[in-house]
C-alpha cells in the first residue's frame, strides 16, 4: 500500500462519488462475469483503478491447489477488463489477481454464479445443466392484490430435529423440502416440514440467507454449527453448507432449485432473505476488486458501521447500485423467486430501491415479486450526500410496491425487544390500546406519513431477532424464568397477540414456530447459538398443538375474509371501531363492501368483560380459544369476551 491507508482512501472515495468518475466509467453491459457459449468463455471484470488483472484457472475450487493456466486479461473501455477464452470452459474454476494502489490481491469474481467450497474460488458454469426435471414448468402465481401471509424459516432449523421425519442425509439441507409427505413420530396426522407448512396455510415462505455465507464451514457436512448467515460472501451463489456435497460447485445450485420446485409444488411462494447492505469482512472480493469503491467510509477515512457489522456498503455508487438490481434480477429469473426482503434497508438509498422494483416490474409478472425491507439501520448511513435512505421517515420517497416492516405494530403488541421485561398490549399495558387501534388500520391514519397504504406495511409479533415471542412472554409475565414447559396462561395471550396481528390490514408475517410457542431457551440473539437451540423442535411443536389449530383458524379467516387480505385499503366506513366500556377493549367493525362483514374484539385485561354488539345478527366464529366448526346460535346487541382473548364474529 502506497502511503497513509486512510488518507488515500478518503482521497478515493472522493474520486468515486464524483460525477467525472461516473461519467467516465459507468459500464451498462449485461455481461460482467464469465459468458460461456459456443464460441468459447468470456471473463469481463470492472476495475477502473487496477493497473493489472490476471485471469487464474484451476482444476478445482479446492484453497491450496495451484492454477493450470494464467492470462493476463485486457483493459477496455469503463474500466472493464476482459479475456477470451476459444474453449469452453464449463466446470472450470477461477480468480482474479488484481493489482491495485501498488498491491496484487487474489480474489474471487463478484459476479461468480457458481464457486467451490467456501467460496474461494469462483466457477464457470452451464446453468442450464443444472436445473431439475420440470423446472421449465415450474411456476407459482399469487394474485398482487392480495396481501401475503409469509412464514419466517431457515434452511437448518427447519428439518435440522432427529424427528422432523426427514432422512438424515437431508436433514438441515435444502433437499428437506423435497420431501412432501413427512411426519412427527410416523404419524400420519402430524405433518411435519413441508407437510406441515401445506397444512398451515401460509401463502409464502421468507428463506434467510441462502447465498454463499462466510460463518460456516463447508467441509465440514454435518453438525451442530449454526449461523443466520447474515455475512455474505457471494451474493449470486447458494450457500453450500445446505448442499449434500459443497465441492462441487453444480450440486448446491441444483439442489437449491429443487427446493423451490417441491415449494411452489405445495403452492408456496418463496421469498429471499439479501443482505447487500455489508459483507462478510472488508478483506472481500470487493474491496479486492476495486478497493473502496463499494463501500462507505467514515470522516477519517476508516469503514463506516452502519449495519453495527463493520462496514457499510455504498448503493447510491452506480456500480454498486447495477450489482444490486443485476443480482436482484438474476435470482428472479434464474431461481424463479417470488420476493426478496431486504436486511437493513434503511441502509441502501431510494432509488436504487426503486430501480430495483421497476427493473423487475419488467419482467413478466414481475409486478408479483414481492419487496420488503428493514426500514431502519444500527447506525445512521454514511451515504454520498444528496440520497435518500429507504428508511420509515422517508416511506413516501419509495415505490408502493415495496413494503416495511412494523416496529409499531411489534411493540405496541408485546413490548420493545430492547427492554426485555417491558410488556406491551397483551402483557401488562393494556393502555397501548390506541395503538393498536392505528395497529389495524395499518398506521394509514399516521400523520407522520401520509397517504400510504396497507400494501406498504408488514404486521408482525416476532422473527428471527430478539426473544421469541413464546419466550418475551416468559420473560414480561413471569417470575420465574422457565422453558420446560410451555405455559397455559402464556399460551392464551399468544393466542391474543396473534389473532391481532392477523385481523389488521397490511401484510401478515410470522417467524416459524411462533405458532407452537417456539423457545430459544431465553437467547435473543441465537445467531450463532447451536443447531439444537436453533431448530424447530417437532416434540415440542405437538405438544402445543392447540395453538397450531388456532393459527390455522386465523389464517384460514383471513384468506377469506377481502377486507384483510386487500392490499390497496379500505373506504374510512369500512373499518369502523366501537367503544366499549373499559377504555382497553378494542373493538371495531371491519368489511369490505359489505362481504364478510367481522366484529372483531381484544381483551388485554385479567377479567372477562361484556361487550356491547353492533346492529344486528352474529355468529360467533372464534371464542378466544379456538375457532368454530360450525354455526352456532345467533347473538345479538351482547357478548362476553374471556379475559386475555380475542373474539371474532361474523355478521349473518
Ligand atoms: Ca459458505
Amino acid at each position: 500500500m502506497l502511503g497513509n491507508t486512510n488518507e488515500i482512501a478518503k482521497k478515493l472515495s472522493k474520486e468515486f462519488a464524483s460525477h467525472y468518475f461516473k461519467e467516465k466509467y459507468e459500464y451498462k453491459g449485461n455481461d460482467l462475469g464469465s459468458v460461456l457459449s459456443d464460441e468459447g468463455t468470456v471473463f469481463k471484470v470492472w476495475s477502473p483503478i487496477a493497473t493489472t488483472i490476471c485471469l487464474n484457472l484451476y482444476k478445482d475450487g479446492e484453497p491450496d491447489t495451484k492454477p493450470f493456466a494464467v492470462y493476463e486479461m485486457t483493459p477496455g473501455e469503463q474500466g472493464v477488463w476482459s479475456y477470451q477464452s476459444e474453449e469452453r470452459l464449463e466446470n472450470i474454476y477461477y480468480t482474479y489477481s488484481v493489482t491495485a494502489l501498488g498491491e496484487t490481491r487474489e480474489t474471487g469474481d463478484i459476479y461468480a454464479r457458481a464457486c467451490g467450497v467456501n467460496g474461494y474460488r469462483s466457477m464457470v458454469i452451464d446453468l442450464n445443466k443444472t436445473n431439475p426435471k420440470g423446472w421449465e414448468k415450474d411456476s407459482f402465481t399469487y394474485d398482487n392484490n392480495k396481501q401475503p401471509i409469509i412464514y419466517e424459516l431457515h434452511i437448518k432449523d427447519f428439518s435440522h430435529d432427529e424427528k422432523s421425519g426427514i432422512p438424515q442425509a437431508h436433514r438441515g439441507k435444502y433437499l428437506a423440502f423435497t420431501h412432501p409427505h413427512s411426519y412427527y413420530n410416523h404419524d400420519e396426522t402430524k405433518p411435519t416440514c413441508l407437510a406441515y407448512l401445506k397444512a398451515l396455510g401460509i401463502t409464502h415462505v421468507h428463506i434467510l440467507p441462502m447465498y454463499d455465507f462466510g460463518s460456516i464451514d463447508e467441509t465440514v457436512a454435518m453438525n451442530d454449527d449454526f449461523n443466520w448467515g447474515y455475512d455474505p460472501v457471494n451474493y449470486n451463489v447458494p450457500e453450500g453448507s445446505y448442499a449434500t456435497d459443497a465441492h462441487q460447485g453444480a450440486i448446491r445450485i441444483n439442489e437449491m432449485k429443487q427446493m423451490i420446485k417441491a415449494l411452489h409444488d405445495a403452492g408456496i411462494g418463496v421469498i429471499m432473505d439479501v443482505v447487500y447492505n455489508h459483507t462478510y469482512s472488508t478483506d472481500s472480493y470487493f474491496q479486492r476488486t476495486v478497493p473502496y469503491y463499494y463501500y462507505r467510509l467514515d470522516k477519517d477515512g476508516k469503514f463506516a458501521n452502519g449495519s453495527g457489522c463493520g462496514n457499510e456498503t455504498a448503493s447510491e455508487r452506480m456500480m454498486f447500485r447495477k450489482y444490486m438490481i443485476d443480482s436482484i434480477m438474476y435470482w428472479a429469473q434464474e431461481y424463479h423467486l417470488d420476493g426478496f426482503r431486504f436486511d437493513l434497508m434503511g441502509l441502501h438509498d431510494t432509488e436504487t430501491m426503486n430501480q430495483i422494483r421497476a427493473s423487475l416490474n419488467t419482467l413478466p409478472q414481475g409486478e408479483n415479486i414481492l419487496l420488503y425491507g428493514e426500514p431502519w439501520s444500527a447506525e445512521p448511513p454514511a451515504m454520498d450526500p444528496g440520497f435518500i435512505p429507504a428508511n420509515k421517515e422517508n416511506l413516501n420517497s419509495l415505490d408502493t410496491q415495496i413494503a416495511i416492516f412494523s416496529d409499531d405494530t411489534r411493540d405496541a403488541i408485546k413490548g420493545s425487544v430492547f427492554l426485555e421485561k417491558k410488556g406491551g398490549y397483551i402483557n401488562g399495558e393494556p393502555l397501548q390500546a390506541d395503538k393498536i387501534r392505528s395497529a389495524i388500520g395499518a398506521w394509514c391514519d399516521s400523520e407522520e406519513i401520509d397517504n400510504y397504504l396497507p400494501r406498504q406495511i408488514i404486521s408482525y409479533i416476532s422473527a428471527h431477532d430478539n426473544f421469541t415471542f413464546y419466550d418475551k412472554l416468559v420473560l414480561s409475565m413471569k417470575d420465574i424464568e422457565s422453558y420446560e414447559k410451555a405455559c397455559p396462561e402464556l399460551l392464551q395471550v399468544n393466542k391474543l397477540g396473534a389473532a391481532i396481528i392477523f385481523t389488521c390490514m397490511g401484510g401478515s408475517f410470522m417467524q416459524a414456530g411462533e405458532e407452537f410457542a417456539r423457545t430459544k431457551q431465553g437467547i435473543g440473539d441465537s445467531y450463532n447459538s447451536p443447531a439444537s437451540i436453533n431448530q424447530l423442535n417437532w416434540e415440542w411443536a405437538y405438544n402445543n398443538e392447540d395453538l397450531i389449530d388456532f393459527y390455522k383458524g386465523l389464517i384460514e379467516l383471513r384468506k377469506n375474509t377481502p377486507a384483510l387480505m386487500k392490499k390497496e385499503g379500505l373506504p374510512k366506513e369500512s373499518i369502523q371501531l366501537i367503544s366499549q366500556e373499559s377504555e382497553h377493549i378494542v373493538s371495531f367493525i371491519i368489511h369490505d363492501q359489505e362481504q364478510m362483514k367481522l366484529f372483531i374484539a381484544y381483551n388485554p385485561e385479567e377479567e372477562e368483560r361484556v361487550l356491547d354488539l353492533p346492529e344486528g345478527k352474529w355468529q360467533i366464529r372464534c371464542d378466544g380459544h379456538r375457532f368454530m366448526k360450525e354455526n352456532g346460535e345467533s347473538m345479538t346487541r351482547k357478548v362476553t369476551i374471556p379475559k386475555k382473548a380475542a373474539l371474532i364474529l361474523v355478521a349473518e
